[in-house]
């Protein structure tokens, strides 16, 4: 290989934005047979909004908006800004939380007002033995279907609220996808979200595997399960959540709109947060390759 001819090939990337840690790094893109895909900032813009507020019979809207804002507004999470958000817009100023915590992958609790609130996903507040009533149950089981997230919530030793948040994909990841296949690489979706969600992002953008309701620290061995396979794995991620899992692929793609941490964890960068980007990085990169031999 031709030291000119490889630096070449990066700079033609870094002109369409995509950064190259090294040119090792362009020899895993000939091999690379799998490319693994983070949901949420990678495939949809992790902007969420509140969408739907549900509570359960005699709980107030309000109320609930206020105990779930204030929790919410000590994470950076997505989902929980949020809520954050859409809570303020529509109760005004939040009050202080107390003893705040967030649990990976599962949602946030703390104390508000006197109150000990819990929200996130069910399983978060099943370790609580805060059960959805039925009425809630079934309110969020609609919105997953509709591709949405319910962020379940709970107080006072019950659960009593539903509040829906919605992602977006973004608009060019289904483009992006048909890519990536015709690239030879076969398309996973993976995601800590739950399995309605997933599924329905995937089959938004063309995806038929599905990996889901998966903790952020079990991301990396979603990678090497499939390494063992015999797979040859790209993972695209955006998260402090999937670092881990972008350095033990044989070739990490880092979204340049996602965290540090996940930049640094990966062996190529794409500034423009675009998934069609880690298409184009895979050609150019084949390209050069075939340029030098
Ligand atoms: P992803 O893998 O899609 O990037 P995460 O692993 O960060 O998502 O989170 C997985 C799931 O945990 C979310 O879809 C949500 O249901 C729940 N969750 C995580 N953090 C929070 C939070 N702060 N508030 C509510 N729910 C949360
Ligand atoms: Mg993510």
């Amino acid at each position: 290989a031709t030291p000119t001819a490889l630096l070449v090939g990066t700079g033609r990337g870094a002109q369409r934005g995509i950064l190259i840690k090294g040119p090792e790094v362009l020899e895993s893109t000939r091999r690379v047979d799998t490319v693994v895909l983070d949901k949420t900032g990678t495939v949809t813009t992790g902007t969420m909004a509140l969408v739907d507020v549900h509570t359960a019979d005699g709980v107030d809207v309000s109320d609930a908006l206020r105990l779930a804002g204030a929790v919410e507004h000590a994470s950076e999470h997505p989902i929980a800004r949020a809520i954050a958000r859409g809570a303020e817009e529509k109760v005004g100023s939040l009050p202080p939380v107390r003893e705040f915590a967030a649990v990976e992958g599962l949602g946030v609790h703390g104390i508000v007002d006197g109150h000990a609130v819990v929200a996130g996903r069910e399983a978060l507040l099943e370790r609580w033995s805060l059960p959805l009533p039925a009425a809630l149950a079934e309110v969020k089981a609609d919105a997953e279907r509709q591709g949405r997230t319910a962020v379940a919530v709970g107080w006072d030793g019950e659960a009593r609220a539903v509040l829906v948040v919605a992602d977006t994909v973004k608009p060019t990841s289904a483009e992006a996808v048909r890519r990536l296949r015709e690239l030879g690489l076969h398309p996973v979706l993976l995601t800590g979200d739950n399995e309605a969600v997933a599924r329905s992002v995937a089959a938004d953008v063309g995806i038929d595997e599905v990996i889901a309701e998966v903790l952020p620290k079990d991301k990396v061995d979603v990678v090497r399960r499939l390494q063992e396979q015999g797979r040859v794995v790209a993972m695209v991620g955006d998260g402090v959540n999937d670092a881990a899992a972008l350095a033990q692929a044989d070739l990490g793609l880092s979204m340049g709109t996602g965290t540090d941490v996940a930049i640094e964890a990966g062996d190529l960068t794409l500034v423009r947060g675009d998934l069609t980007a880690a298409a184009d990085a895979i050609r150019l990169s084949r390209r050069t390759l075939r340029t030098i031999k």
